[in-house]
């Protein structure tokens, strides 16, 4: 099926249009008339190459809702006209023991990307999966989530990989009443973990580098709000809390956010800045820290959380822009500069 998309074709070509092939649906496949797509970082790390994975030309976006179109014969938990989803991964080996744990993004084998992954039914797309930036997708479904009609579709895009990323190490570390927990960075994710946070029933603190930020992380759950530039107010954190998430994009001081750890307690990276970041063994031996990392999340636990987010009226703060502004919307993201999470309407890219 010719679908039309944007792909950048270099680490330093702008997006644009490139014409893409799907391939017709297989018995277990869902077809998908995609309706928004929301803009993670990691497309914008993608597109540029940050992470020295990339393969062009790049068609990028995992944050996937619209409509299904047709399905396969195969095909029992979806029939043409309902809504679904479809984040980060499109397949994984299934058998493993990650996979047989429901943590297929942790496949021992394959999980394949959305996008920029080898795709395993070549043929039709250059060999690679391309994502969501794009009139339409073909997805197993396995790997196809349910969406209620409950939450506006726009705003719930960015729920399979924002959402899910953020709420999966919150559950796996347990928050919830009596925590205190911190989140580093109010954007795509960090807004996300500061609303399940709160909706846990944390005690939650927002680190911002942008003070113009503290009204909005207050309305959005934070009970706290810390400019992480000033030192003192640092100081003042010094060893409080239980549990820190750090979704920050790019270089920063992680020792200054251990620090702010208290006896046991653990930070863990959601955010995928280019570099490595240094920490010091200190920062860890002093109450005895853990510094830990955790990757987006299962199929089953991204449908949990859509469904949580669906009975208690949770869903993304967006800004909605056309597939045209995508490179814009890339510079915006660089400057820490979004409300808090672009989302494409992708009737821009057919009319
Ligand atoms: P985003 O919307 O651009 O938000 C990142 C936020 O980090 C910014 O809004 C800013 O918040 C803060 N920040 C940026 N530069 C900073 C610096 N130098 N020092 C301190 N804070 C800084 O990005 P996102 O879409 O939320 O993604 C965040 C990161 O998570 C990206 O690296 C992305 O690739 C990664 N990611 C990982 C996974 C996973 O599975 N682990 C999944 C999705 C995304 P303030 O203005 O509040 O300071
Ligand atoms: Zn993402
Ligand atoms: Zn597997």
């Amino acid at each position: 099926m010719p679908t039309k998309a944007y792909a950048a074709e270099s680490a330093t070509s702008p997006l644009a249009p490139f014409p893409i092939e799907r391939r017709a649906p297989r018995p277990s496949d869902v077809a998908i008339d995609i309706l928004f797509c929301g803009v993670c970082h990691s497309d914008l790390h993608q597109a540029r190459n940050d992470w020295k994975g990339s393969t062009y030309p790049i068609v990028p976006g995992h944050e996937i809702v619209g409509r299904v179109t047709a399905v396969g014969a195969s095909v029992t938990k979806f029939k043409a006209g309902d809504l679904a989803a479809v984040g980060c991964m499109v397949d994984s080996c299934r058998t493993c023991a990650s996979c047989a744990r429901g943590l297929e993004q942790y496949c021992e084998k394959t999980c394949t990307q959305t996008y920029n992954s080898p795709d395993p039914h070549p043929g039709v797309t250059g060999g690679m999966t391309y994502g969501g930036y794009s009139e339409r997708v073909v997805v197993d479904e396995a790997f196809t989530l349910r969406l209620s009609d409950k939450i506006d579709l726009a705003s719930a895009a960015p729920l399979v990989c924002a959402g899910i990323t953020t709420y999966s190490p919150l559950r796996h570390w347990k928050v919830g009443p009596g925590s205190k927990v911190g989140v580093v960075g109010l954007g795509g994710l960090g807004h996300m973990a500061v609303k399940f946070a709160h909706a846990f029933g944390a005690h939650v603190t927002l680190f911002t580098t942008t003070a113009g930020k503290a009204d909005d992380g207050k309305r959005l759950g934070a009970d706290a709000v810390i400019v992480s530039k000033d030192p003192a107010a640092m100081a003042r954190c010094a060893a409080s809390l239980d549990f820190v998430l750090d979704t920050v994009s790019a270089d920063h001081d992680i020792n200054a956010y251990l620090a702010l750890l208290k006896l046991d307690g653990t930070l863990v990276l959601v955010g995928a800045p280019e570099n490595p970041l240094p920490v010091a063994a200190f920062s860890l031996f002093t109450g005895r820290r853990s510094f830990a990392g955790s990757g987006i999340g299962g199929v089953a636990e991204t449908q949990e959380m859509l469904d949580f987010c669906a009975e208690k009226g949770i869903a993304c703060d967006i800004e909605l822009i056309r597939i045209d502004q995508i490179n814009e919307a890339y510079e915006r993201l660089l400057k820490n500069d979004v409300r808090y999470r672009f989302v494409i309407d992708m009737a821009s890219l057919k009319s």
